[in-house]
């Protein structure tokens, strides 16, 4: 098959960790005759220093032309970057916000998976652990109390804030619909969260999925409360498969559901439209601290291109390849030295990248 991929470097360690990722596409073309055709695009800082602001029309054109986004990540270092002298809507951030309101990416997707290689680094006691944990969080990513009206007001020389959290129907089902369609490809249960014995916008909530589930009679629906929901996550993580939620819940839930796994350079995350196209980048930032110095974890953009193999293109079987290689190269001692321990083999950025490369069959 043929496909058309927009490539975002972006800023500090973002051109490193993209080069290994497309090594990585380059190795799943080579082995399962795919062609991949690449247009880079710039955002960020990258974009504000070739063109002026941080993201032009022309970039958003071409990546609305290709199948997928795959990022890097933008942005330097506040204190230091003359990127952050410019007003706030200029700065490379604000590219980010803009391109993935361009491409009306309303589903953000984050896994949080447990690597039994890694187990050291999660803060959960074994006995929690158990067999480990393999999630995914299903967040609506543009709606909800960040998106409604708001106001601050004095009465009678009292300040008040005033936010509003409104859905509509249409807005819960489109990403239930992403949530169920995920959990079909993974083990069949979706956990949504919300806090139905409260707030009206829960109880619609509830409505519109259950009504959802009924198209998807193989998949098993459970209701959680958000505050159930932030303990279960650090008493019985592996209970979870898909976890569905609304924008703020989905916010702190998946922070925390990423920081039981202990890495942030492991870590993917896809943000999709209502068709299949999406933007697959790291969890991570720029990293503009060690940018240049051939050190980072390229393993999160490589996961990211692993979700756009799954997600935009349905090349499930590729997928599972660059999955089971990164396990494999972990499984062999190899790590970078964000995740490095005692009695391991420490490589840096371009050794992962051709270890995992090597390893997919
Ligand atoms: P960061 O994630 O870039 O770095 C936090 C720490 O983790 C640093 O010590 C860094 O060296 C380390 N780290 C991050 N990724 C790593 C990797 N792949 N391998 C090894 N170590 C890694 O967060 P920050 O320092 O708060 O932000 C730096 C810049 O990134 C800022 O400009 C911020 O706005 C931007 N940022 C961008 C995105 C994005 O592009 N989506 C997301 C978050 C932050």
């Amino acid at each position: 098959m043929e496909y058309k991929i927009s490539l975002i470097p972006g800023d500090g360690i973002g051109p490193e960790i993209v080069g290994e990722a497309k090594k990585i596409l380059d190795k799943v073309c080579e082995k399962y005759g795919h062609k991949f055709n690449y247009e880079e695009v710039l955002l960020g800082g990258a974009s504000i220093d070739a063109c002026g602001v941080p993201l032009t029309q022309e970039a958003i054109d071409t990546a609305k032309s290709s199948d997928a986004v795959l990022m890097g990540s933008i942005g330097g270092d506040a204190k230091t970057s003359p990127w952050y002298k410019l007003e706030p809507s200029k700065r490379p951030e604000a590219g980010l916000l803009a391109i993935r309101k361009a491409l009306n990416l309303f589903a953000n997707l984050r896994p949080a998976y447990l690597y039994d290689e890694l187990k050291g680094a999660c803060p959960l006691k074994e006995e929690v652990i158990g067999e480990g944990f393999d999630m995914i969080i299903v967040r609506e990513l543009t709606g909800g109390l960040y998106f409604g009206e708001r106001k601050t007001v004095e009465e009678n020389g009292v300040r008040k804030a005033i936010d509003t959290l409104t859905y509509d129907e249409k807005e819960i089902r489109r990403i239930a619909v992403k949530a169920f369609e995920i959990a079909g490809k993974r083990r069949k249960k979706v956990t949504s969260v919300d806090k139905a014995n409260v707030l009206d916008s829960s109880r619609l909530w509830r409505k519109v999925v259950e009504e959802v589930a009924a198209d998807y009679p193989d998949i098993t629906l459970e209701h959680m409360l958000v505050d159930n929901c932030a303990m279960q996550l650090v008493h019985n993580p592996g209970q979870f498969d898909v976890i569905l939620t609304e924008n703020m819940f989905g916010d702190i839930l998946s922070d925390e559901a990423s920081m039981v796994t202990g890495s942030i350079g492991m870590l993917s995350s896809a943000s999709l439209n209502e068709t299949k196209f999406g933007l697959y980048e790291p969890s991570h930032g720029s990293a503009p601290d060690i940018a240049g110095k051939g050190i980072a974890n390229p393993i999160a953009t490589i996961l990211s291109a692993a979700m756009m193999l799954r997600f935009s293109l349905d090349l499930d079987e590729e997928a599972d390849a660059v999955e089971a290689a990164v396990q494999q190269v972990l499984k062999e001692g190899y790590r970078t030295v964000d995740i490095m321990s005692e009695g391991m083999k420490q490589v840096g950025t371009k050794e992962m990248g051709d270890l995992i490369a090597e390893r997919i069959c």
